[in-house]
């Protein structure tokens, strides 16, 4: 776990798409509010097979309207060819100068995969129609994709990323810092040396945390499990203890040289914030 430690820290945050006019404002002010703290850029959601296409870009050109590096996301499963290249089109003509790029999940019974099979292909087009115009992140799971058919296997589809033109990469989150070392220094043995961001959640609710969890694979650690269940529906002690887990959290990570540190911020300013100013005074 050298190479990482030649970054200097960086702090983003991720937003998703509000679906009505209520969670615009709402977002308006989360952004305005982390705005204070200089993020690097913002992230966008988008949903697999286009489901959130107009509004992705409404909130993408929104951030961009405020002066923000906005760094949409880009799910390429059940799209084909025309319908991303529009959308790089689009993106490359408003300015927009990093992309996640990712498979995505297409919800159960819907549609056909299109043109797409895997996150690796989708940067192998970026790249092909674009050239270096955009930074490309991608993503990574310390803990392995819940699909992965083997740790090794996942680790090399993870390089399979890299080979194809990704800049950097942005975690699945996690709560166990070893998870996050233990992939660095297996991705560093596969010769990959490329920035390799953890992505942070805030706890905040427990019941909606472990129905998350349970999605996509992240391991909610028994001790935390046990203490959060105890508490119930008590949200105050749930989110001063989460506080506190997710701060050791972050700290470890900062201080074990993780190149920075990207909020999923479920689009509320308030944890990410009280955090986020804490660890900044910390790494200067
Ligand atoms: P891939 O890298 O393609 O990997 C998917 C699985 O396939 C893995 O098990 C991998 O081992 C395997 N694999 C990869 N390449 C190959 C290959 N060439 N041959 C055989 N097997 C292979 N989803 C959304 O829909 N919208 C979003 O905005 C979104 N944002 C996200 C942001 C971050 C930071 C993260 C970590 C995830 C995000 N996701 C999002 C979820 C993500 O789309 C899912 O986790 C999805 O299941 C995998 O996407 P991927 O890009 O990691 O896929």
């Amino acid at each position: 776990m050298q190479s990482q430690k030649k970054y200097s820290p960086t702090f983003s945050y991720e937003v998703f798409p509000p679906k009505t006019d209520k969670g615009v404002e709402k977002l308006d002010a989360t952004v305005e509010r982390l705005t204070a703290v200089s993020p690097e850029y913002v992230s966008v959601t988008y949903g697999a097979g286009g489901s959130t296409r107009e509004r992705t870009f409404d909130t993408v050109f929104r951030l961009l309207d405020r002066g923000i590096d906005a760094a949409p996301h880009l799910a390429c499963i059940g799209s084909h060819k025309e319908e991303i290249r529009e959308i790089l089109e689009i993106y490359r003509d408003k300015g927009i100068k990093r992309i996640v790029a990712l498979r995505g999940d297409m919800p159960s019974g819907m549609g056909e995969p299109g043109d797409f099979r895997y996150a690796n292909e989708l940067v192998e087009f970026i790249r092909a129609e674009t050239g270096d115009h955009f930074r490309i992140e991608v993503a990574a799971y310390p803990e392995f994709h819940p699909q992965a058919r083997g740790a090794d296997k996942d680790l090399l589809n993870f390089k399979r990323k890299v080979d194809a033109g990704a800049d950097a990469a942005i975690t699945q989150y996690f709560y166990n810092a070893d998870a996050y070392f233990r992939f660095i220094d297996s991705i560093e043995k596969l010769g990959v040396d490329i920035p390799v961001i953890p992505g942070i959640m805030p706890i905040q609710n427990y019941q909606q945390l472990a129905r998350f969890s349970d999605a996509c694979g992240a391991e909610i650690p028994r001790w935390i499990r046990k203490r959060l269940e105890e508490m119930e529906e008590d949200l105050d002690a749930i989110r001063a203890f989460g506080r506190e887990v997710v701060m050791d959290l972050c700290r470890r990570l900062l201080e074990g040289g993780a190149p920075g540190l990207h909020f999923y911020s479920m689009n509320q300013s308030e944890p990410v914030l009280g955090m986020w100013k804490e660890l900044k005074q910390s790494v200067q």
